[in-house]
């Protein structure tokens, strides 16, 4: 998508801090992190948002939540406990129009939502 910022990034043309990359994710820090530890993970596909998923991108999903998960691990930030949070629509928080996981910790979250 042209004008989205996030496939921008995929392609090379705004730099992001990367922490990791296959063939369908890429994932790297957050420019303004709310945590020790606040990494996003996204699909290389555009998609809008988690409500433009549907059954058929349940591989997607699932490997989304797997590498937030790994990353989790290799933060070291699996033991003490962790966040993974999906914004969907306005009123559910999301800012940027391709969907995304954030993968927060390395503080204590308890009894914040967002
Ligand atoms: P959300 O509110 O779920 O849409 O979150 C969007 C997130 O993207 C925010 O936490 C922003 O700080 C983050 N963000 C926006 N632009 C960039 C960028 N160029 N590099 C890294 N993170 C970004
Ligand atoms: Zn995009």
């Amino acid at each position: 998508m042209e004008d989205c910022i996030f496939c921008k990034i995929i392609a090379g043309k705004i730099p992001c801090s990367k922490v990791f990359e296959d063939e369908r994710v890429l994932a790297f820090g957050d420019i303004h992190p709310q945590s020790p530890t606040h990494i996003l993970i996204i699909p290389k596909k555009h998609y809008d948002n988690l409500a433009a998923l549907d059954e058929k991108d349940q591989p997607l999903m699932g490997h989304l939540l797997h590498v937030a998960n790994r990353l989790a691990k290799e933060e070291g930030i699996a033991q003490k406990g962790y966040r993974v949070t999906i914004n969907c629509g306005p009123q559910g928080g999301q800012v940027v129009q391709h969907v995304h996981v954030h993968l927060l910790g390395g503080r204590e979250l308890a009894g914040e939502l967002g």
